[in-house]
């Protein structure tokens, strides 16, 4: 079955959102696999945002990432990654649809309370860096 990663970001964190987005992820239908609280070190934030390195938002999007604890999850199901990014909405919390995550609880760009990996084969790649194969269920 396909496996996705998904981190609620320090801002879900500090804004006390992480039962409220997990619910939803819950109550989809995905499996749980894994589940962990990280406080990311820079060299974990810039593996995981690599394909962003040069971009104008890139030292930003660290500091955010590395601001505070992350939850860092592994979900599991039927074209899991889609139905992952479908639950989260668009990356800017105004353009993203209601009933989304970030549609409903996010109004910035950068600080939109969630992650998730956009393919399969990113997921893979992005699991291996969050989890140890022994941390999955
Ligand atoms: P994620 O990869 O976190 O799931 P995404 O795939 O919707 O989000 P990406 O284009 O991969 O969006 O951007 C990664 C993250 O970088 C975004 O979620 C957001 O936090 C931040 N980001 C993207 N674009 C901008 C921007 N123009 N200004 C500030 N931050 C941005
Ligand atoms: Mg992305």
């Amino acid at each position: 079955m396909q496996k996705t990663l998904i981190l609620l970001k320090p801002d879900a964190v500090q804004r006390r959102l992480v039962g409220e987005i997990t619910r939803r992820f819950e109550q989809k239908g995905l499996r749980l696999a894994g589940l962990k609280l990280v406080q990311a070190p820079r060299e974990l934030a810039e593996k995981h945002y690599a394909v962003h390195k040069g971009k104008p938002f890139y030292e930003s999007l660290l500091t955010f990432l590395t601001s505070g604890p992350t939850v860092a999850m592994v979900w599991e199901g039927r074209e899991a990654v889609a139905a992952c990014r479908n639950l989260m909405g668009v990356t800017d919390g105004v353009k993203a649809g209601p009933g989304t995550v970030r549609g409903d609880l996010a109004l910035s760009v950068q600080n939109n309370l969630v992650h998730g990996s956009d393919s399969p084969e990113n997921a893979a790649t992005e699991i291996a860096l969050w989890f140890k194969p022994e941390d999955l269920v």
